[in-house]
């Protein structure tokens, strides 16, 4: 039955129940969450040949910390590349679906970071497919390129990925020495134009560094960009390998 205040007879209870309505319609209209747009925008379109364009990218993820991270990206205004594990998505997918609508990529770092090289094709190729469903699934993008774990890789390897697979121009060692400066010493140092660097963001050191590395590039002049940002100009051959745009 509807509530309505003041008519029907049904005097003080009536009337604070419409009251409670009134409140409740208000505190949910205040909860509402911001509209998200209709789809993830798009890629920019950059001239890197005249540009300073790094990547920074971020992988093993989406973990504990990537929430901040991302973060600290949108309020820098940078883009990223994460490559995931598909194990990591689903319990992320919010995360995944975030990195979409921010701009970032979505990139496949197989399903449960095996060592490829050895593997059938067929497991290969299973690695591969579940991460890129599961990756669809949390955020209806398409992963277009790989990176293969331990950065084990070869023709027979490239052939069951199917995609381009991106290295690395700089490794800061992240995952082994956790220490903050050594983080923002390599992220703003080391890079040069055109190149990629290798963050993994379920590191809490890597996530703390970030603030330092995004204003430190900057400095330099440098444009933070998504890895197909930065390959736009080259055509990407599936199974081919690529460290940096130059
Ligand atoms: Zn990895």
């Amino acid at each position: 039955m509807a509530v309505t205040a003041g008519c029907g007879g049904q005097g003080e209870d009536g009337q604070r129940k419409a009251a409670a309505a009134r409140q409740h319609v208000a505190l949910k209209k205040k909860a509402a969450p911001p509209a998200r747009p209709a789809a993830p925008p798009a890629m920019r379109r950059l001239d890197c040949a005249r540009l300073k364009c790094v990547a920074l990218t971020y992988d093993d993820g989406p973990g504990a910390y990537t929430g901040q991270l991302l973060d600290m990206l949108r309020r820098s205004g940078a883009r990223a590349t994460f490559f995931m594990l598909g194990e990591n998505v689903r319990g992320h997918a919010h995360l995944v679906r975030r990195m979409a609508y921010e701009g970032h990529e979505l990139a496949n770092h197989t399903w449960s970071h095996p060592k490829l090289t050895g593997m059938s094709g067929g497991a290969v190729r299973s690695e591969i497919s579940r991460t890129q469903r599961a990756i669809q699934e949390a955020s209806g993008v398409v992963p277009k390129v790989f990176r293969p774990p331990y950065g084990a890789t070869d023709a027979q390897v490239g052939r069951a990925v199917g995609m381009p697979q991106i290295m690395w121009s700089v490794d800061s060692m992240d995952w082994l020495h956790r220490n903050m400066a050594r983080n923002v010493s390599a992220g703003v140092k080391q890079p040069k134009p055109g190149g990629v660097v290798l963050f993994h963001d379920i590191h809490q050191a890597t996530v703390k560094a970030t603030p330092s590395i995004l204003s430190g590039l900057r400095q330099r002049g440098f444009t933070l960009v998504t890895v197909s940002e930065l390959f736009q100009a080259r055509t990407l051959r599936a199974g081919s390998r690529y460290t940096e745009l130059w």
